[in-house]
C-alpha cells in the first residue's frame, strides 16, 4: 500500500523515524508520500527520500501562507525538479484557523496551482472550511489537468460533488473511522468512484480511535509511552478497513485499487 500523506518530518517522529518506516513497512505499507508545509520541510523532505527511496511533495501549507517570501515560487520550482517530489502542495486554504491571513492564503495558493500547471505536477490540497472557495480557485485555474487530490476530505454533499465533477481525486483520513465527527463521511463515502479513491494516515495526526485486533495489534512493542497516542503509517490499513467496509468490498480489493489510483496519480513505481 502506498500512504499518500505522511508528515514525517514531524518533530513527534523525530526520535524513531526510521523504525516507523520499518514498522510500515512490516504491515503492507510499503511506499509513502511525504507532506513538506513549507521551504525548510520542503528541503528536508527531499533530502530524506533521497536516503530512504520514498516521496515527497513540494509546498506551503496554508497554516505558513504567511511566511511566504516573494520569491517563493522559483525556489519552489526549483526543489520540485527533483525526482523525489511527486506533488505540489500540502497547499490550499484553512479558514477553520486562519494561522495566516485569508489574503496571504489565497495568493500563495493560486501561486501553487500555477506552478502545479506549469510543471505538469499534480497538487495536493488542503481544505478545511473554505466554505467553497478552494473549489471556485481550482476551476477557475483550471487547475485539473495534471491531477488534484483533496486530501483528507472532511466536506459535505455538495463539496464532493463539485470534487468529483471536477475529476478530482479524494484522500481519506482515519476520520472515517470516528463514530462521531466521521458519521458525514461515512455515509458519502460510498458516493466516491472507486478510481478516485485515495488512503492517508496524515499521521503523527488523526489516529484512529479505535485500533481492531483483527486488523493489527496496536500499539507494538517499542513504541514509547508517550507516543501511544501517535498516528503512525503503519494504521493505514485500518483506515483501509473502515473504508472496505463502508464500500462493502474487501480490504484486499480496495488496497490494489486505492494503490493503483496512487500509482497513477503520483506516478510512483513499483517498489524495487
Ligand atoms: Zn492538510
Amino acid at each position: 500500500m502506498i500512504d499518500i500523506g505522511v508528515n514525517l518530518l514531524h518533530p513527534q517522529f523525530a526520535e524513531d523515524r526510521d523504525a516507523v518506516i520499518a514498522r510500515a513497512a512490516a504491515c503492507g505499507v510499503e511506499q509513502m508520500l511525504i507532506t513538506a508545509t513549507d521551504i525548510n520541510s520542503t528541503r528536508a523532505a527531499i533530502q530524506f527520500c533521497e536516503s530512504n527511496q520514498l516521496f515527497c511533495t513540494a509546498g506551503i501549507h496554508p497554516h505558513d501562507a504567511a511566511t511566504a517570501d516573494a520569491d517563493f515560487a522559483s525556489t519552489l520550482a526549483e526543489l520540485a525538479s527533483h525526482p523525489a517530489v511527486r506533488a505540489i502542495g500540502e497547499t490550499g486554504l484553512d479558514f477553520n484557523r486562519n494561522y495566516s491571513p485569508p489574503t496571504d492564503q489565497r495568493r500563495v495558493f493560486e501561486t501553487q496551482i500555477e506552478l502545479a500547471k506549469r510543471l505538469h505536477k499534480p497538487l495536493f490540497v488542503h481544505d478545511r472550511d473554505s466554505d467553497g472557495e478552494v473549489f471556485e480557485l481550482l476551476s477557475r485555474a483550471d487547475a485539473g489537468s495534471a491531477g488534484v487530490v483533496i486530501h483528507c476530505f472532511t466536506g459535505n454533499r455538495q463539496d464532493l460533488q463539485r470534487y468529483l465533477e471536477a475529476g478530482f481525486y479524494i484522500g481519506i483520513t482515519g476520520w472515517v473511522c470516528d463514530q462521531r465527527r466521521g458519521r458525514e463521511l461515512q455515509a458519502l463515502l460510498p458516493e466516491i468512484p472507486l478510481d478516485r479513491l485515495l488512503l492517508e494516515t496524515d499521521a503523527p495526526f488523526l489516529i484512529p480511535p479505535r485500533i481492531p485486533p483483527a486488523v493489527i495489534d496496536w500499539p507494538p512493542e517499542g513504541v514509547s509511552r508517550k507516543h501511544k497516542r501517535r498516528n503512525e503509517p503503519a494504521l493505514l490499513p485500518v483506515v483501509a478497513e473502515a473504508v472496505a467496509n463502508l464500500l462493502k468490498i474487501s480490504r484486499t480489493e480496495l488496497s490494489t485499487r486505492t494503490t493503483t489510483n496512487a500509482r497513477l496519480l503520483f506516478d510512483i513505481p513499483e517498489p524495487a
